[in-house]
Order: C-alpha cells, then sequence, then structure tokens
C-alpha cells in the first residue's frame, strides 16, 4: 500500500481507503462488513469512511461493531464521519453549532471510538454563517472529539472563507475536503482547487471512483439484481444511469474496457489508478459489497505506473471532457 500526506497535514492515510455509503445495510450485513474491512486493512488500508447520514446511523453502529470485533489498535486506523443530514427536525441537519456538536456526539456513541481521526461538513448550510461551523468544529477538535476537520462538495470559495476565517480568528483550518471524482466527474478537483493545493495545501478524500459502479462496464449488459442500481431507495441512480447522459457514460465504460485490457487490466482497475495518478488526491474511496469487487479494486494500485503519456492520452479521447486549465492569478 502506498501512504500519502492528507493535504499539508501530518496524516499519512493509505492511497485506497474504504467507505460504506449504500453498502452496510442496504447489502453488506454484519459479518460481511467484518470480511470487507479485515480484507482493506489487511491490504494496508488505514481509512474508513462514514457518515451520520448512511442509513440513517445503521452504517456507524456496523462500522462500530466491526471494529470492535476485529479489536484493531485505535493508533492503526483511522475512522470519518460526517454531519449534515442527521435527522427531520430543525435542530437535527445543517451545521449549526448545536447540530456539529450532537451529531459528532452521536457519531461517536454509534462507531464506539473515543475520537473521530476526519470530520466533514457533508454539504454547505447557506442558512449558518461559516463563522459558527468553523468555530464548532474548532472546539470538537480542542475538546479532542476530532482530529481533522474538512468539507464536502463544498465550493472552492467556500474552503476559502472558512480557512481565512480560521486563520483571522486563530481557531483550527480546515484540513481537508471531499469531492466526488472520476473519469466523468473532474472539474472541482481539476480546475476549480487548484488554487487551495498550492495556497492552503487541501487534501482530498476523493468519492464514487467508479461513479457508483459504472465505471467497472458492467451496466453495459444490463442492471444486475444485487447491484445498487437496483435497490428501490436509489431510484434516482438508475434514473441517471437510464438517462442519455447515463448511457454515453456505459458506452465510455465500454471503450475503456477494451484499453484496460490491453494493460492487463480491469476497467475499475484502470479507472481506480487514473483517480490515483492525480498528486492532489489524497486517497481514494473505494465502495464494494463483495470481497471479488474489493480485492479486485485493490490491485489498481498495480495498474497506475502503466498509465504512460499514450495511455493518458487514449483515455482523454474516450472521455473527451478534459477541464480547462485552472484559471491563473
Ligand atoms: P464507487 O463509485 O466505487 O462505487 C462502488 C460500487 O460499485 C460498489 O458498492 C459496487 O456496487 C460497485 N463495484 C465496486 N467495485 C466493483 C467491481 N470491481 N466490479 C463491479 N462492480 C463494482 O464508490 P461509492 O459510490 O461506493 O463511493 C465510495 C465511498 O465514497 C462511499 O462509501 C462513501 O464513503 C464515500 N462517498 C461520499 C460522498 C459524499 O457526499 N461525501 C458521496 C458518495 C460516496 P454494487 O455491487 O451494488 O453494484
Amino acid at each position: 500500500m502506498q501512504h500519502r500526506s492528507l493535504g499539508k497535514s501530518g496524516l499519512k492515510l493509505s492511497a485506497l481507503s474504504f467507505g460504506s455509503w449504500v453498502t452496510f445495510k442496504n447489502q453488506v450485513d454484519d459479518a460481511a462488513a467484518v470480511e470487507l474491512m479485515k480484507l482493506a486493512y489487511d491490504a494496508g488500508v488505514n481509512f474508513f469512511d462514514n457518515a451520520e447520514a448512511y442509513a440513517a446511523g445503521d452504517s456507524e453502529r456496523i462500522m462500530g461493531r466491526a471494529l470492535k470485533r476485529l479489536g484493531w489498535g485505535r493508533d492503526t486506523f483511522t475512522v470519518s464521519s460526517k454531519v449534515f443530514w442527521g435527522g427531520k427536525l430543525p435542530t437535527q441537519r445543517g451545521l449549526s453549532r448545536k447540530h456539529v456538536r450532537d451529531a459528532c456526539d452521536a457519531a461517536l456513541a454509534r462507531l464506539q471510538v473515543e475520537y473521530l481521526d476526519l470530520y466533514f461538513c457533508h454539504r454547505p448550510d447557506l442558512e449558518t454563517p461559516i463563522e459558527e461551523t468553523v468555530r464548532a468544529m474548532h472546539e470538537l477538535v480542542m475538546a479532542g472529539k476530532v482530529l481533522y476537520w474538512g468539507t464536502s462538495e463544498w465550493s472552492a470559495d467556500q474552503i476559502a472563507q472558512a480557512h481565512g476565517i480560521a486563520r483571522a480568528m486563530g481557531l483550527t483550518p480546515p484540513t481537508m475536503e471531499q469531492p466526488q471524482y472520476n473519469l466523468f466527474v473532474r472539474e472541482k478537483v481539476e480546475r476549480e482547487f487548484a488554487q487551495l493545493y498550492a495556497t492552503i495545501g487541501l487534501g482530498t478524500t476523493i468519492w464514487s471512483p467508479l461513479a457508483s459502479g459504472i465505471l467497472s462496464g458492467k451496466y453495459a449488459k444490463g442492471v444486475p439484481a444485487d447491484s445498487r442500481m437496483a435497490l428501490p431507495e436509489y431510484q434516482w441512480l438508475r434514473d441517471e444511469l437510464e438517462s442519455a447522459e447515463g448511457q454515453a457514460r456505459v458506452r465510455k465504460a465500454v471503450e475503456l474496457g477494451r484499453l484496460a485490457s490491453d494493460l492487463g487490466a480491469t476497467t475499475a482497475q484502470l479507472a481506480i489508478a487514473w483517480c490515483l495518478a492525480n498528486p492532489n488526491v489524497s486517497t481514494v474511496i473505494l465502495g464494494a459489497t463483495s470481497a471479488a469487487q474489493l480485492r479486485e479494486n485493490l490491485g489498481a494500485l498495480e495498474v497506475v505506473a502503466k498509465l504512460n503519456t499514450a495511455v493518458l492520452e487514449r483515455i482523454e479521447t474516450i472521455v473527451a471532457n478534459k477541464p480547462a486549465p485552472p484559471p491563473r492569478y
């Protein structure tokens, strides 16, 4: 396993990490969670991603029970939660000081840990001043409940504002952002955040490297009954898959598959390796519903070295979505 600094922080995360969105509870029970987390950990994965919103807290409960059973030393792994969608009541949502604190305590109880290594604001909250959220996160850091805090799907401006407020007021600034990044979604990571890597040393823990499985190539043959696209609660994902844009993505995944097989890799491995090839990516969060998927995806580490200029150009021709170069100031 390769390790990378989380932005300019001293924390070294495994280049591949493991998350539980959709999967834990809906597709992965306690026994499977233990199996998958052990497989990941034994391969060198040291970061496990979660959120209060995942399966309404059950994803964190399953991960917490798995961590208890696995009994790993607390100094050998990192675990995250995210705050934003806690419940239906106004006090249970968003990024107010109150919900940030309540959600942290609830996540700690569900995960059965004394502190969160990483704690994310799951989305921006336009109804709460950024200063209030920065101070709330700083207080959790001071209380020893959170080590590094960050954002998810915030704009570059919002992240820069949070950072500026923290610096001006002597509070802990955000360390990392969790954006979607894959061969179909590139704008934020490659263009919008370009300044932030250099100026504030932003780290990135990127999500959906396979665009919810499309970049495994499997959807060219229809939707398997056991896949997330077949879950009734995730009909919106299936609607996206069946849209004109979704079907264009499926066709591109088939073309990427031909290139992958020339390299002796699978489509999923090529797609994940392509994310890893970006040095501004601190860690690629994998999702998997079976040991076979996870084993295959962990194999992406060996494919990175095969992505030479010619291969990267062939990929660009297939996906045809290279963002414009970032603006220079
Ligand atoms: P991916 O895009 O990699 O999708 C993972 C899913 O694709 C698996 O659950 C599986 O679904 C399918 N799959 C994975 N590998 C293979 C394979 N080799 N062959 C065939 N199918 C495969 O990642 P996720 O969307 O799961 O995101 C990863 C993590 O990122 C999440 O767990 C979460 O921690 C984080 N995340 C964060 C978000 C945020 O807003 N901050 C949003 C979304 C995710 P199946 O078997 O059902 O087909």
